[in-house]
C-alpha cells in the first residue's frame, strides 16, 4: 500500500500515522521526493481500512497494490485448486458438466431427467428446492420435499447432486442433504450466509452476482474461504447489461480474468446467461474454449411446461447433442469433458 501525503505534511503528522499502521503490525517506509512524500507500507495492508487513512486531511490518495482478497488470490495460492465431489474432480484440468432442471417439479420428471443427463455424459445433477423467483405468485420450488426427490434421483443415478440455498436457517438440512450447496446470484452478496457457509465442510457453487464485479465475485469467495471452508467454485452466469435481447450477457472475458486471478475453478451457466436454449450449445462450446472448468446446464424433458425457466432448457435430445461436441471440441483442447 502507498500513502501519498499533503505537501504541507509535518513531522509530528507523519509519527502518527506510523504509529497506527505500526500498531497493526505493518511496516511503515517514509520517503521524500523532490515534488511528493509518500509511506510505502508492507504487510498484511487489508488489516488496515482504506477510508480511515483517507479520513487524515494530511492523507492525498492510498494506492492498494495488492488485492484485498488474500486466500482466493493466486498468489497466495499458484496451483489450482482441485475440488473433489464424491470422488469427481473439478478444477485443475478437470472439467465436469452439472445439469438437470431448472426445478424439482415431481418424483418422475427428476429422475427422468437425472437419468438422461447422466448417460449423455453429465457428472452432477442440479435441480432447484428453493428458487429465488422475481414474482412471489411464481412457483417457488418444492422445498424440503424437492430435497427428498432429488436424494432419490441421487440413489436411483449415483449422481451427486447440487442445489441452490436461500436461508441460512437451512444450513444444517443442505449439509446433510446435498454435496455442493449452490449460493445463487441474488444472494451472493448475503454476508450472513457467506460467513455461515464458510464453517461448514462443504463444497459451494458460489454464482456471480447479477451487476457484481469480477473483485466483488472474489470478495465473495474470500468471505466463505475466511471462515475456513476453501472449497469455492466460481460461476460466472451473466451480468446485467444495457442488451435486453438474451437475458444476461455472458461475461466470456471473465474465465481468463479469473483463471489469472484466483485458482478457484470456475464454471459457466449459459443457461441463465442468455435465457434462450438454442444459445446454450455455441456459448457452452465458447465457455469451454476459454478454459472453463465446467458448465452448470438446465435440461426439462417437456421444456414447454416447466414450471420455470422452460425456454432457457434444452430438452434430453439437445442435451446429449451437446455433450457428443463437447466431446469432441475437448480432445481438440486437450480437456476430458
Ligand atoms: C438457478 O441456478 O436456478 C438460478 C436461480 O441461478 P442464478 O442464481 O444464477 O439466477
Ligand atoms: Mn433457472
Amino acid at each position: 500500500m502507498i500513502i501519498q501525503l499533503n505537501d504541507n505534511v509535518t513531522k509530528k503528522e507523519i509519527e502518527e500515522l506510523i504509529k497506527i499502521i505500526e500498531e497493526k503490525g505493518l511496516v511503515a517506509n517514509y520517503v521524500v521526493g523532490e515534488k511528493t512524500s509518500v509511506l510505502g507500507v508492507l504487510g498484511e495492508t487489508n488489516k488496515i481500512a482504506i477510508g480511515e487513512i483517507e479520513s487524515y486531511e494530511f492523507v492525498k490518495k492510498v494506492i492498494l497494490l495488492q488485492e484485498p482478497y488474500k486466500k482466493a488470490s493466486r498468489s497466495f495460492h499458484p496451483e489450482d485448486t482441485i475440488i473433489d465431489i464424491n470422488g469427481i474432480k473439478i478444477g485443475g484440468g478437470n472439467t465436469v458438466v452439472m445439469a438437470g432442471p431448472c426445478s424439482v417439479e415431481n418424483r418422475e420428471q427428476i429422475v427422468s431427467i437425472a437419468k438422461s443427463v447422466k448417460e449423455a455424459g453429465a457428472k452432477i445433477l442440479r435441480g432447484g428446492a428453493y428458487k429465488p423467483r422475481t414474482s412471489p405468485y411464481a412457483f417457488q420450488g418444492l422445498e424440503l420435499e424437492g430435497l427428498e426427490l432429488l436424494k432419490e434421483a441421487r440413489k436411483e443415478t449415483g449422481m451427486p447432486i447440487v442445489s441452490e440455498i436461500m436461508s441460512s436457517d437451512l444450513i444444517e438440512k443442505f449439509v446433510e442433504d446435498v454435496d455442493i450447496i449452490q449460493v445463487g446470484a441474488r444472494n451472493m452478496q448475503n454476508f450472513d450466509l457467506l460467513k455461515k457457509l464458510g464453517k461448514t465442510n462443504k463444497p459451494i457453487l458460489l454464482k456471480r452476482g447479477l451487476s457484481a464485479t469480477i473483485e466483488e465475485l472474489l470478495m465473495a469467495a474470500e468471505y466463505i474461504m475466511a471462515g475456513g471452508n476453501d472449497k469455492v467454485i466460481l460461476c460466472e452466469r451473466g451480468i446485467r447489461t444495457y442488451e435486453t435481447y438474451t437475458r444476461n450477457t455472458l461475461d466470456i472475458s471473465a474465465i481468463p480474468v479469473l483463471k489469472r486471478l484466483t485458482h478457484l475453478p470456475i464454471i459457466t451457466d449459459p443457461s441463465h446467461a442468455t435465457g434462450k436454449y438454442w444459445l446454450v450449445n455455441p456459448l457452452s462450446k465458447a465457455s469451454i474454449a476459454a478454459g472453463a472448468d465446467g458448465l452448470i446446464i438446465e435440461v426439462h424433458n417437456e421444456p414447454t411446461k416447466a414450471l420455470c425457466d422452460g425456454a432457457q432448457s434444452l430438452k434430453p435430445e439437445k442435451f446429449k447433442e451437446l455433450m457428443d461436441e463437447l466431446k469432441i471440441l475437448g480432445s481438440a483442447l486437450n480437456v476430458k469433458i
